[in-house]
């Protein structure tokens, strides 16, 4: 057959070459070992946990390098493309500090627009470019066009699909498929001009040539050395619209842009022959890959699960409204990603993860483990390093939008809500009672009127007459202006006076001798004050509350009992 005139009847209007194409798209001027890496999302709906994984990867492996991250929009499934996804999937990545140096970027209009030298960096408007190389592959014989309409596709499809159900001797349908393949090969030119007068749309096959017997040796950085069976399938390389599968996108675009790396989830590892076959037809140097295992969740019976889009913590939309902060979620991608993270990270608390040297091999292979109780661990952490402002800055935001009530008490008086979260920060060992922004109201409510209530009661072990001669005492010996030390020593002698141990050590070694200790006086002032057995440190509350306050809820405490 002639495959010249063959190309040009069907790609009619195609007149560049790859050689043309390719000086356009000169190779990147980079420092030796830079890595091009890119995020290739189809902007389908939200972004997934699981989509933060690839992007991390990719972005810490092109910054540490002094390569490049490029993002590249997936758009070629219009059936499945969700109107203004793109857009928020750029926006949502960027507040976890995935940014793009290049690519689909917004506009000042928030509308996605190119920047960089290797686009259009969005797959629906490279039209023109896949069939440069398609019609190459069929002026090579390396692709022909397939006839058959979609509806019959369709419609072949669901016989298929039954007769699998049906069909149990696999080697025979196997044989009937590949019967059915070598017969699409067999056609003639004067059929493909009737066909194209008639203007039957045709899909575009690879002429695959792989031995399934015969194994490829293939390094994925991530997976170690593997071996996978040649690919034997003609496997679409263009719809009937024109528009390119994957497969063939992900060649032509990767091996065009410069990529050095490919990193995706490892439900591409199968297509992984087709893709090696393709590049190898194209004349393309074999990026190197890295396929991410996916992310487990612990199902309700205790097994593990893959987590599914449908899964609480799947829609990266969720943290925000549950109140997770950024750079928490974003260690917490660290601790999986990387099994010596959290190790470098006690050794270098004050820095930021970006500071993490990411090592490729220190990746799980099989699958990490998605747990909120560790998410909220990371979080409380990173979150008791912050500085007050910060925290009132960043709750009070949240607050605004997902707790309003919140919002407004809090922000009536600043400088008091900071001074709250002053409380125990800075030190060596900063208190740790925030996970979620969600968890700032449990927090700061006793500090306002308007939320505090007594919500603990007093064990009824405690006789009610000592708790309120204690408090009365305590009222009476009260004044804002002692320093801790003289405030605790006021404690210790209502302790005393009531018959409670003072000194916890005399109390140990007989605390039959005694009703308690100077903790139980404790206590007793504590839930007056704040409504808690569990506070703060009670000095600094009291410090924060004020005298009036202060006296008026122990008041009112001594009036009830
Ligand atoms: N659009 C593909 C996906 O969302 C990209 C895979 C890749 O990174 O190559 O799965």
């Amino acid at each position: 057959m002639d495959y010249n005139y063959l190309a040009d009847l069907l790609f009619p209007e195609i007149t560049e070459l790859p050689a043309d194409v390719e000086a356009k798209y000169p190779p990147r001027q980079l420092p030796e070992g830079a890595k091009v890496t890119r995020f290739a999302p189809s902007p389908t709906g939200f972004v997934h946990f699981g989509g933060l994984f690839p992007s991390t990867v990719g972005e810490r492996l092109a910054h540490q390098s002094g390569g490049v991250f490029y993002l590249r929009i997936e758009d070629t499934d219009a059936k499945r493309e969700v109107e203004g996804a793109a857009e928020a999937l750029i926006k949502t990545l960027a507040k976890y500090g995935i940014c793009f140096d290049e690519g689909a970027i917004l506009d000042e209009n928030g509308k996605i627009c190119d920047q960089g030298a290797y686009g259009p960096y969005k797959q629906s408007l490279r039209g023109p470019l896949y069939q440069v190389y398609a019609k190459q592959l069929v002026r090579e014989g390396k692709a022909y066009p397939c006839f058959t309409t979609e509806e019959e596709l369709d419609e072949l499809q669901a016989v298929n699909k039954k007769e699998e159900i049906k069909n149990t001797d696999w080697q025979a349908e196997a044989a009937a498929r590949r019967a059915e393949m070598l017969a699409r090969r067999e056609f003639t030119i004067e059929e493909v001009e009737e066909h194209l007068k008639s203007g039957h749309p045709f899909v575009l096959r690879i002429l695959a040539n792989g031995d399934p017997e015969k194994k490829i040796k293939f390094t994925d950085l991530v997976k170690g050395t593997l071996e996978i069976p040649e690919n034997d399938e003609d496997f679409v390389l263009l719809k009937s619209d024109g528009i390119p599968t994957y497969h063939f996108a992900h060649a032509v675009d990767d091996h065009l842009m410069g990529t050095t790396h490919v990193i995706r989830g490892e439900e591409w590892l199968p297509s992984l022959a087709k893709h090696i076959q393709l590049f190898s037809y194209l004349g393309f140097k074999l990026p190197k890959y890295m396929h991410i295992a996916q992310i487990m969740r612990i199902d309700e019976n205790g097994n593990k699960k893959k987590l599914s889009k449908r899964d609480m913590g799947a829609n990266m939309d969720d943290y925000t409204s549950m109140g997770y902060c950024p750079e928490a979620v974003c260690e917490y991608v660290m601790t999986l990603l990387n099994s010596n993270y959290e190790e470098w990270h006690m050794q270098n608390k004050d820095k930021p993860y970006t500071d993490f040297p990411f090592n490729i091999k220190k990746m799980s292979i099989s699958g990490c483990l998605f747990d909120f109780a560790k998410l909220n661990d990371v979080s409380k952490n990173v979150i008791s390093r912050m500085t007050a402002e910060d925290v009132y800055v960043q709750s009070s935001e949240w607050a605004k939008e997902y707790d309003r009530e919140l919002y407004n008490v809090m922000t009536k008086n600043p400088e008091y809500t900071k001074s709250i979260f002053s409380i125990g920060r800075g030190g060596k060992n900063p208190r740790k009672d925030i996970a979620l922004w969600s968890d700032v109201r449990g927090y700061i409510d006793l500090f306002f009127d308007e939320f505090f209530k007594v919500a603990d009661e007093y064990a009824e072990k405690f006789s009610k007459n000592d708790i309120k001669l204690a408090l009365e005492e305590f009222v009476k010996g009260f004044d804002i202006s002692d320093d801790s030390n003289v405030w605790f020593e006021k404690i210790k002698d209502i302790a005393d006076m009531l018959g409670y141990a003072s000194d916890m050590k005399a109390y140990k070694l007989n605390p039959e001798a005694y009703k308690g200790n100077v903790s139980d006086i404790s206590m007793f002032i504590r839930i007056a004050v704040t409504g808690k057995l569990n506070s703060p440190d009670m000095y600094s509350v009291m410090q924060i509350l004020g005298y009036e306050t202060v006296v008026k809820r122990i008041n009112k405490m001594i009036n009830t009992l």
